[in-house]
């Protein structure tokens, strides 16, 4: 349908889409329908076909690649099916892609997180890490689908102990757990922080593998999709994305629960990735505070650091230590925001690199996650290394130096 076409049958009698969102927008009392198209926009414009185009007039300093050689800590080569089924993974994205991309962007050593556990992580190690020595790290995930099983938390312990012996440098819990795990039978969602993991999370620790943790989501994501909500377009796109009402823990109660294993397990390191909970710097600055073994990444987050760029420069400046690079690439068609290539990494590069006022935070069309725009932070040199090397290479048993790094 021409855009004159749709607007002449006027939105509200459309379906599911632009009818619902239209009627959110529309000023009380203005027409549906006019002659003219001119008329029209001004009268009631549709949110999704609003478009609006800056008018600043800004200096813009593109990064081609990273001042230095960097680690990306945090995306998906290879993936299991939807919600953790990870015993069998396949590649998303080709080991030659992404060797080209990183000799392109400076990018040394990219971390698959969804490597899988078993025959799968055995592939996805031998394909990326043994291939290309220095190149890729792969991490393994638990085997949720044996987590209602008896005998679990020693199972689980012990498939963690065997991924080591394969390769794998860390273990990544995906949203699966707290979100979706469910006990086989009753149906009741499995606590972030039930003790049948402990088992894990020690192992973790004296295997000297990193726990990079996703739980929780954005803080809109566990309120009412109306007219109030900052991400109304993205979860009117991904319905199933939003976490409100039913019988989901909140935000806060998942971020509590995390903490508690954190306490608990003092020796593990953990990786809160997507910065924790990036809306509320406030709150991650009290968990960085009490709990030496946290770190966070910054992975998919820059849309939220970057349009609050003195908190997140006050933020990096305090947690230097503890913050690892990470873009959460993939090529997943449900987060374009996230497509790994390239630009995206260009993006990341600004952020952190420059300070460029007012850019758009994704190379996808937007509103990809909400309508706004980011700022640079222009962190110093010092910093900058930490971010993109040391501090990922700390944790994962690396040289200091990238340069030194087979
Ligand atoms: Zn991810």
């Amino acid at each position: 349908m021409n855009r004159r076409k749709f607007m002449a049958l006027g939105v509200t009698t459309l379906g599911f889409g632009a009818g619902k969102m239209a009627s959110a927008v529309r000023p009380a009392g203005a027409p549906g329908t006019g002659n003219d198209d001119r008329a029209q926009e001004s009268a009631g414009l549709p949110l999704e076909a609003y478009e609006p185009k800056s008018m600043l007039h800004l200096p813009s300093h593109p990064v081609s690649g990273s001042r230095f050689p960097l680690i990306d800590f945090h995306t998906h080569i290879t993936e299991g099916d939807a919600h953790g089924a990870p015993g069998a993974v396949r590649f998303e994205i080709s080991p030659e892609t992404c060797l080209a991309v990183m000799e392109r962007r400076n990018i040394k050593t990219m971390v698959d997180l969804t490597g899988g556990y078993g025959e799968g992580l055995r592939d996805a190690i031998h394909k990326l890490q043994d291939a290309h020595p220095g190149r890729f790290i792969v991490f393994t995930e638990p085997a949720w689908d044996k987590a209602s099983d008896p005998g679990y938390s020693r199972l689980q312990a012990e498939l963690i102990e065997s991924a080591h012996r394969s390769g794998a440098k860390g273990i990544k819990v995906l949203k699966t757990l707290g979100l979706f795990l469910r006990e086989k039978g009753t149906g009741k969602l499995i606590a972030i922080d039930d003790p049948r993991f402990d088992e894990m999370w020690e192992a973790a620790g004296a295997l000297n593998m990193p726990v990079a943790i996703h739980i929780s989501d954005p803080e809109a994501f566990f309120l009412p999709i109306d007219r109030f909500n900052e991400r109304w377009e993205e979860l009117h796109a991904h319905p199933d994305w939003s976490f409100h009402g039913r019988d989901f823990p909140s935000n806060l109660a998942l971020q509590e629960a995390r903490r508690r294993v954190m306490r608990r397990h003092p020796r593990t390191q953990f990786v809160c990735l997507h910065v924790a909970n990036a809306e509320n710097l406030k709150y991650v600055s009290e968990c960085l505070d009490e709990h030496p073994n946290m770190h966070v990444d910054i992975a998919a987050r820059i849309a939220e650091l970057g349009r609050q760029p003195r908190a997140a420069r006050k933020f990096f400046d305090s947690y230097q230590d503890r913050i690892v690079f990470g873009t959460d690439a993939s090529s997943n068609a449900n987060t374009p925001q996230q497509l790994f290539g390239d630009k995206l990494y260009q993006i990341y590069f600004r952020f952190l690199e420059t300070e460029d006022e007012y850019f758009d935070y994704t190379p996808a069309q937007k509103p990809a996650q909400g309508r706004w725009c980011i700022y640079g932070i222009g962190l110093p040199e010092p910093i900058l290394r930490k971010v993109y090397w040391e501090n990922a290479a700390r944790l994962l048993g690396l040289p200091a130096n990238p340069g030194a790094a087979a």
